[in-house]
């Protein structure tokens, strides 16, 4: 399995290709459809589908010339579907967790509300994509009318006892870095230390 990263648009959001031989996915796909392609076609990937994090427009504006050029569909959240201006013909909707195989890969669909109602972490072997429910020593926002700081609380709860190894690649570069692991979360991200330790008054310091 190899991972491209790429940071488009003006909130530097983290689009991610993960190939398995001669296929592969894309994750929130944004801004830069070209620079996309440019990739798929130098490493002689076809696309199987598309993963959507959540619903907001900075991790799915263009996404469908993605779509229709591919002929593929995007999975997203079913709560997220509202939040979003893709055609539903293109969209496979998501409820609780599930397990799929796509492109020759075992894929974790980890539902983590909170950012959004419909917000996934994608767990693909030991890597964790977060989406904007994990940040690097941060989190997402949960001032969106569509957000929830209970439920934050909860997935954070949930992601941190992933195994400590597990790599995570987060939607946005909003800390030091758009790529860290589960243990340094634990040891560095004040709030996920929070969710862990004070759950009842978590939303308060929000
Ligand atoms: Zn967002």
């Amino acid at each position: 399995m190899k991972i491209y990263t790429l940071q488009l648009g003006q909130m530097g959001n983290c689009t991610y290709i993960v190939q398995k031989d001669n296929q592969g996915i894309v994750i929130d796909p944004s801004w830069n459809m070209r620079k996309i392609y440019k990739i798929l076609e130098e490493h002689l990937i076809t696309p199987k589908a598309v993963l959507f994090t959540h619903g907001h427009y900075d991790h799915l504006t263009d996404a469908q010339d993605l779509l229709e050029t591919y002929k593929i569909k995007g999975y997203i959240g079913k709560e997220d579907i509202g939040l979003t201006t893709l055609p539903e013909d293109f969209l496979i909707a998501l409820e609780g967790d599930c397990c799929l195989q796509i492109a020759g890969m075992k894929i974790e669909f980890i539902h983590t509300p909170g950012h959004t109602k419909g917000s996934y972490s994608i767990k693909i072997g030991n890597v964790l994509f977060s989406g904007d429910t994990l940040f690097c020593s941060s989190i997402g926002r949960t001032d969106f009318p569509e957000s929830n700081a209970k439920d934050m609380q909860k997935s954070l709860v949930r992601l941190s006892k992933l195994p400590k190894e597990t790599l995570v690649y987060t939607g946005h570069a909003y800390g030091p870095s758009f790529k860290t692991t589960i243990e340094e979360e634990l040891k560095n991200n004040s709030f996920m230390q929070m969710a862990i330790r004070e759950p009842k008054t978590f939303g308060d310091i929000l």
